[in-house]
């Protein structure tokens, strides 16, 4: 479960304390991933980021591209792993660290695993896909040769927001187009389209319950 999501509310006299380092400087990594996540929206990519951390320093950044690129492995994840083992020179990873926005699936889960990143730190959790405690939780298999520690939660709220708006927005665009189209096609047709389309000349209610009566089987209420 996210820690921070968790969090227990701070009495009113430590409002003022001096903030977590270890979180502060999460914190600030996962406002990059953001970043790259940002960059996947504007791309017309699910938005998620992520940065790899070597040595306190953002060594790579990614972000989501599978439509784009035409790869289903371009997560936000692969990609940073990717341009980070060109800058180590080298696949395995063991001092680095890894930031990125949602969960990580099973494929980055496995790729995080291979690499032998030390520590991963995601922001919202994914119960559809997410390997790191959602559907299941590759990082706790005692069995793998190497482990990996794993923290959620960090910014979690910010990063979730991010991909609601995405898919909020998407939605709306669907319906938008799905509704231009049957104001077309019902413009096109004189008026005889259903289903009904708001907004369309031939779609008035004078004209709907005419149609609608004289043909019960295009009346979804009866
Ligand atoms: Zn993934």
């Amino acid at each position: 479960m996210p820690a921070e999501m968790n969090a227990p509310l701070l009495p009113p006299q430590a409002a003022d304390a001096s903030p977590d380092p270890a979180l502060e400087r999460d914190r600030r990594y996962m406002r990059a991933a953001l970043d790259e996540a940002r960059l996947a929206e504007a791309a017309g990519e699910v938005p998620v980021g992520a940065v790899v951390v070597w040595n306190d320093t953002i060594i790579a950044r990614g972000h989501n591209l599978p439509i784009r690129s035409v790869d289903p492995s371009a997560h936000a994840e692969m990609q940073a792993l990717r341009a980070a083992a060109q800058v180590i020179g080298n696949y395995r990873m063991p001092e680095c660290e890894l930031y990125v926005t949602l969960e990580p699936c099973v494929m980055c889960s496995g790729a995080i695993l291979h690499a032998r990143i030390r520590h991963v730190v995601f922001g919202a959790t994914d119960p559809k896909t997410g390997a790191a405690g959602s559907v299941l939780n590759l990082f706790e298999q005692a069995q793998l040769n190497h482990q990996t520690t794993i923290a959620g939660g960090v910014l979690a709220d910010d990063c979730s927001r991010m991909l609601k708006d995405f898919f909020g927005g998407r939605r709306r665009a669907q319906k938008a187009a799905q509704k231009a189209a049957q104001a077309a096609a019902c413009a096109a047709s004189g008026g005889d389209v259903r289903p009904v389309a708001p907004g369309c000349a031939h779609c008035s209610p004078e004209v709907t319950t005419r149609s609608t009566e004289s043909d019960p089987s295009q009346n979804p209420e009866a």
